[in-house]
């Protein structure tokens, strides 16, 4: 490893670089992208650093450079920002921000300025800062190795691409593609997609061939440049000046709430403010206008609190802490879902995508046919689209095998159950296919209500019993709410683990409870959404109090969609079972709008063709119900709307906290994530947790509004003790920001 050598910063030469400078005979340099102590490159001070020393001996040496490749020495071609450090950097810290961004953005522009022919070879992801790097290259060749992703992901985070990103994918693509296809949804493209998008140039099958074209590429244009830099050069599609951009670009702060649902939080913002300022202004003033509002989003609390979750959480998630140790793995090889309904069919699915031989049971052959042809639909649809190959769903479906015999479930070492949701049936259906699987089957139930330890008492095998709560639709939810019954072992909790991780998707591992976490905690979203109907609220302020603090569902349309029978037979239930423990029953304000909802105007919700909002013929929404502005009268007090829209996150939250409180929920990564992958609270807020240790004032500041809200509205908001405690101490509930 050569040393960093800065001629302009002696300072700098601290002995270690993150880029290697390889010059071979004919003059080609190869910089090799190669962090010091670590697995991937990420953009840290020594990188930062040893880009500007590569910029100067690139200056310095440039009669001697014939052309240059970037290519990288680990798995990836570039991780991304250092997230460890962007998360601690605080509004105290802006101007080293701001530097940092500009540091990177000069070094990659006196690269890209040299005179030289400069090529990515992207071996393998390029996400962020990567992707930002390879934009400031001539040329950008991928491989197309299988699992490399492509793109500018900064939004999930909160941020937006600081380090030129911005600047260059509008003048690559022009603003209006820039702006969909990279920067607002944060897209990871395949190598073959970013190809077609027109992110990279060429894509290669061998690193041989991806560096054999990078140097013919070098041959044929010895005098590369930027075509930004250019004479003559316009934006693609036109600036905002342009009249037909200027026309539709109005339309994008509304198309955008349409696709990220509500509110987005205020990267998307800053992202379409940056791209729209710098189109308007000559490059350099572009990259400054783009380092603002970098600086504006890392340093605010929006930005940690998306990068506790969707970083650091939901690796915790999913690396397997809440499985147990020890327990060697035996993965799943045929496995039984009975039931092909909604919840069957889409399960069956995915394990099939997976690889896993699925034999899918109903009452009878067609309703398992139905199941089957559910996954044909999904997968004609993705070989349309070009998502798989024709072979590759022939295969998945090869592996379906719709049946009504219990016999043909012979050979499941797995059962999962997604019959309706019936104790009585539950039980009875793992009481006739338990001496037909294999004997030490997994049997798992889909339950979303019915406690686990209930059901596993009908069979032979409790320890081997769990619950594994999926999510609709099954193949977009991405996540799984594992549920311990009381007598699951840990060998039944390792096994669905990794079945769930098989199947791609995101596990959390709750114990078993009414309506576990998930269930439990929506409930109180709804319930307080229905409320405020009930105190006169106008309801179209109710379904405006969700969508602007983030939610992806409005809340009355959601209870709609879920029936308003559900809850109340879930409360009837509920009521039952703390009356027969012996403990006093407190109802709900909600309670007395669903009663008069169902019972009063027989308005039962979507499938029953009218609930808070009518529905027209063919079942689809015709506007909220005007029943409700006189049935349910105008209280003479406003609320704030600022209220509603905390009353609805603090109900969840603090729901959570109790969820956390009960030993439901046992780790803090589990809460952030299940409530974000599984039941739609607003990603801006990091989870359900993380949402209370970002808040204005910490534990106290949450806990103090909390009391503010128990006064006004009820004693549903008084905050739990444990989050008194934690207040109290100074702590927090998790996370590694602030
Ligand atoms: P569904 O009504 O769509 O499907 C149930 C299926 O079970 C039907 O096809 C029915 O014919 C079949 N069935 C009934 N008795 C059977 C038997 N003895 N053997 C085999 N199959 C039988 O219901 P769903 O929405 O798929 O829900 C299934 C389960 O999943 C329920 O426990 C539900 O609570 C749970 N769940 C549903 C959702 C959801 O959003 N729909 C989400 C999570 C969990």
């Amino acid at each position: 490893t050569e040393p960093v050598t800065s001629p302009d910063h002696p300072e700098r030469c601290t002995g270690t670089t993150a880029i290697r400078w390889e010059r071979d005979e004919s003059g080609v340099v190869t910089l090799v992208l190669d962090a010091p102590r670590s697995t991937a490159n990420t953009m840290n001070q020594v990188f930062r650093d040893s880009l500007t020393a590569i910029a100067e001996r690139a200056e310095a040496e440039r009669d001697s450079v014939r052309g240059i490749i970037v290519t990288s020495a680990k798995k990836t071609f570039f991780a991304g920002g250092d997230l460890k450090d962007l998360i601690r950097i605080g509004p105290d810290r802006a101007q080293e921000a701001f530097d940092a961004s500009m540091a990177v953005k000069h070094a990659l522009r006196r690269i890209e300025t040299l005179g030289k022919p400069v090529v990515a070879a992207i071996n393998g992801s390029a996400l962020g800062g990567g992707y930002e790097i390879a934009l400031a290259c001539h040329h950008r060749i991928a491989l197309d190795a299988p699992g490399s992703r492509i793109g500018l992901p900064e939004v999930t985070l909160g941020l937006l691409p600081g380090g030129g990103g911005v600047t260059r994918s509008v003048r690559l693509l022009g603003i209006a593609d820039a702006l969909l296809e990279v920067l607002l949804q944060g897209t990871r493209h395949t190598p073959r997609r970013a190809l077609e998008n027109g992110l990279v140039h060429e894509v290669a099958t061998t690193a041989e061939e991806m560096l054999a074209k990078a140097r013919a590429f070098i041959d044929a244009h010895p005098e590369s440049a930027q075509p930004w830099d250019a004479k003559g050069y316009r934006i693609p599609g036109g600036t905002p000046a342009t009249p037909r951009l200027a026309a539709e670009l109005p339309a994008f702060p509304a198309n955008l709430r349409k696709r990220t649902g509500g509110a987005p939080g205020p990267a998307p913002r800053a992202i379409l403010a940056a791209a729209v300022e710098g189109a308007q202004v000559d490059f350099e003033t572009a990259q400054t206008v783009e380092a603002r509002y970098f600086t504006e989003l890392v340093t605010g609390q929006i930005a940690k609190n998306m990068i506790q979750a969707f970083f650091f959480d939901l690796r915790t998630v999913n690396s397997g802490a809440a499985r147990p140790a020890g327990v060697e793995p035996r993965p799943v090889r045929r496995v039984a879902v009975l039931g092909a309904g909604t919840m069957g069919a889409g399960i069956a699915h995915s394990c099939a995508r997976a690889g896993i031989d699925v034999v899918l049971k109903d009452v009878s052959l067609q309703a398992a046919e139905r199941g089957k042809a559910h996954s044909a639909r999904l997968l004609d649809r993705a070989v349309a689209r070009g998502r798989t190959t024709p072979a590759e769903r022939d295969a998945v479906l090869a592996r379906l095998t719709p049946t009504a015999d219990p016999a043909d479930l012979a050979g499941c070492d797995a059962v999962i159950e997604a019959v309706f949701e019936d104790t009585a049936l539950k039980r009875e259906v793992f009481r006739e296919i338990q001496g037909i699987v294999e004997p030490d089957a997994l049997l798992c139930s889909n339950t979303s209500t019915l406690p686990v330890s209930l059901l596993a008492g009908s069979v032979e095998r409790p320890a081997d019993f769990i619950g594994l709560h999926f999510f609709s639709p099954v193949d977009k939810m991405p996540l799984v709410e594992i549920v311990k019954g009381r007598a699951t072992g840990d060998e039944a909790l390792a096994r669905a683990f990794d079945l769930v991780r098989r199947i791609g998707k995101t596990p959390i591992v709750v114990n078993d409870a009414r309506g576990f976490f998930t269930s439990r905690v929506i409930g109180t979203f709804i319930r307080e959404g229905v409320a405020m109907v009930g105190e006169g609220v106008e309801p179209a302020s109710v379904e405006q109090a969700a969508a602007q603090a983030g939610y992806p569902a409005k809340v009355l349309s959601l209870t709609d969609e879920l029936t308003l029978t559900l809850p109340r037979a879930i409360r009837e239930e509920s009521r039952r079972a703390v009356e027969e423990s012996g403990g006093v029953w407190t109802g709900h304000p909600a309670d007395a709008v669903v009663d008069r909802m169902v019972d009063e105007f027989g308005r039962t919700g979507r499938a029953g063709g009218a609930g808070f909002y009518d529905y027209g013929e063919d079942g689809g929404r015709v506007g909220l119900w005007p029943g409700l502005r006189t049935h349910f009268t105008r209280a003479d007090t406003e609320i704030p709307f600022a209220d509603l829209k905390e009353r609805l996150l603090f109900a969840e939250a603090l729901e959570s906290v109790r969820c956390l409180e009960e030993g439901v929920l046992t780790s803090v990564a589990d809460a952030n994530i299940g409530s974000l992958l599984g039941i739609g609270f607003p990603p801006w807020t990091g989870g359900v947790l993380q949402y209370i240790d970002g808040y204005e004032g910490g534990l106290p500041g949450f806990a103090a509004r909390a009391r503010e809200l128990a006064a006004r509205y009820g004693e549903r908001f008084e905050p739990p003790a444990l989050l008194l405690a934690k207040a109290g101490r100074g702590e927090r509930f998790g996370g590694q920001s602030g």
